[in-house]
């Protein structure tokens, strides 16, 4: 810890909260620019909507949610056409305040009517969400699951996901929501932070019971029940895998404004807490996303009425440690070194076999030993293990990964999801000054003209009064007002508005896939024409 700054470098920074920090020009930091702000509830809905939109049926493990107040308007019109349609239809919502955690804030509604547009909504926006209203239970008791996740890089995406998490569980038993049992936090929140003030919370000491126990306990009780676990498992790295390529494009957004390209900075890695509910049968729904997930070993006891101690908690223990330490394992900068050496080995046996009978590399000879800790030895459990001669490597005598590598693993499946990642690139390639988020009238106006986007049918007047048109809109949401300008979804609303305009029959992926290509065409095009100009 530096209470009072740093003077040297470091390998690795573990910072408390967020990426800030004002000189980190190497290494690499345990957060990335903005996954905070993205992580909120507002902000990771409407990222998860933009996907809605494109892909409804991949990205249906998300409940129906509304932006509140500026969508309350639209919710109640939504409610009220759904309810038309299907009279016993018998909603209940959840409103949670944005940027709250642990439960702070958030109450449930059977109707528009009642949700409680005082002055604090309007200071405080919230999002209000299809409650869930068959979950699935386990002893009688509503549970959601905490599963962590390593966001390894950006570019190139790289996630792994824990082999275990925690179930943590609510104290009351559940029954589906009525008028009467609306206000019975304990019978229908998870939070651990609710649930542990709760007469009925159960500390205890193995992982298979008690308030919180780990998810693979949960796994075998479901296994045992006759149902299929390797599928559930699958629904859950898809639910994974496609929430972090939701969130992509602004990260990517905020990276290049804090770790400008070709500028000496650090690179990023996050641990994020993944909350899960599963639904009766089994589909799991993702509720939110943690940036600063608690990584606490310890809970509190009280041991005589006003006196707390902190005890170890076997079940917290077990879970995180295996996440920090394969974490600390996974972006270890020795390992990279080492992988370093091994190339240069290979290439001074490559030397040997080819010029010279016998060749002596010092670098070799001394490092040698390191040479052997590859990734063979990274991902075989401790019995594969072999030993080499005295010198061991580091990684022996470790437990096999915790971390499960799914991207790029299964990015074949998921690919062709990316396809908001690729309008961020061209949003990223038009914002033109360093350091900045948004897009100014200039730029918009040269991403219009290079892509060949305006013709006799749109012309630049129309293009700027797109511009402005949605500009404005979003700005008046009051999202960021430290710049002025057009935001990443703004231009992405822009974008789908002229994909639209030019395929007019094909379903909305397709349009804007099609336009995507025909600008990326067209600005290959120009580089290539800027090159030979250059090169002339
Ligand atoms: P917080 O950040 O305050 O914990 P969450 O979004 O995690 O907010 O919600 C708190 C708890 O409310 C969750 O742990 C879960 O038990 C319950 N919950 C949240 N959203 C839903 C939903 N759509 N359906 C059912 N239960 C939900």
């Amino acid at each position: 810890q530096f209470p009072f700054g740093r003077r040297l470098p470091c390998d690795i920074y573990w910072h408390g909260v967020s990426f800030h920090d004002n000189d980190i020009f190497s290494g690499q930091v345990n957060k990335f620019p903005g996954m905070m702000e993205m992580v909120r509830k507002i902000t990771l809905s409407r990222a998860v909507r933009t996907m809605q939109d494109l892909f409804p049926l991949e990205y249906n493990f998300y409940p129906r949610s509304w932006i509140l107040p500026e969508e309350f308007p639209l919710f109640v019109a939504e409610v009220r056409m759904m309810k038309d349609s299907d009279p016993s239809w018998k909603p209940t919502f959840i409103v949670k305040p944005d940027g709250g955690c642990q439960g702070d804030g958030i109450y449930l509604i059977k109707d528009p009517s009642d949700i409680r547009l005082t002055g604090s909504i309007r200071s405080r926006p919230a999002v209000v969400q299809e409650y869930i209203c068959k979950p699935l239970l386990v002893d009688k008791l509503k549970f959601d699951i905490r599963l962590y996740v390593l966001l390894k890089s950006l570019e190139p995406l790289e996630i792994y996901i824990a082999k275990d998490g925690l179930s943590r569980f609510c104290t009351e038993p559940y029954q589906e929501p009525t008028l009467k049992n609306l206000h019975q936090v304990f019978m229908h929140l998870t939070n651990y932070s609710l649930n542990i003030h709760s007469g009925n919370f159960i500390h205890s000491d193995n992982v298979n019971t008690g308030s919180k126990r780990t998810f693979s306990s949960i796994l075998c009780r479901l296994s045992s029940r006759g149902a299929d676990v390797k599928k559930l498992w699958s629904d859950i790295i898809s639910l994974v895998i496609k929430t972090i390529i939701a969130l992509t494009p602004e990260l990517k957004v905020y990276y290049q404004s804090d770790i400008p390209a070709g500028k000496p900075g650090p690179t990023c890695f996050q641990i994020l807490g993944f909350d899960i509910l599963l639904m009766k049968n089994l589909k799991p729904m993702l509720l939110e996303v943690n940036a600063n997930p608690s990584m606490r070993i310890e809970h509190e006891q009280e041991l005589s009425p006003g006196v707390f101690e902190n005890v170890p908690s076997p079940v917290d223990e077990e879970v995180k440690v295996a996440v920090i330490r394969d974490t600390l394992r996974l972006v270890d900068p020795q390992k990279k070194k080492r992988k370093d050496v091994q190339q240069h080995i290979e290439s001074c046996k490559n030397k040997i076999n080819i010029r010279y009978n016998y060749f002596m590399c010092y670098r070799c000879q001394t490092l040698e030993h390191v040479s052997e800790a590859n990734e063979e030895l990274l991902d075989a459990g401790p019995a594969d293990r072999r030993e080499y001669g005295t010198t061991r490597s580091p990684e022996a005598g470790l437990p096999s990964l915790c971390l499960k590598q799914v991207f790029p693993k299964y990015a074949k499946q998921f690919n062709y999801l990316r396809l908001v990642d690729r309008v961020a690139a061209l949003f990223i390639r038009f914002l033109g000054v360093k350091g900045t988020t948004k897009l100014g009238p200039t730029g918009f106006r040269t991403f219009v003209r290079n892509c060949k986007l305006s013709n006799s049918n749109f012309s630049m007047a129309s293009v700027d009064i797109l511009y402005i048109d949605i500009t404005r809109r979003w700005n008046s949401m009051g999202i960021d007002h430290k710049e002025s300008g057009m935001c990443l979804q703004a231009f992405v609303e822009a974008f789908f508005c002229l994909a639209q305009k030019k395929y007019k029959s094909l379903p909305l992926h397709e349009q804007v896939k099609s336009l995507i290509d025909f600008c990326e065409y067209h600005l290959a095009a120009l580089d290539e024409k800027r090159l030979v100009c250059g090169r002339g």
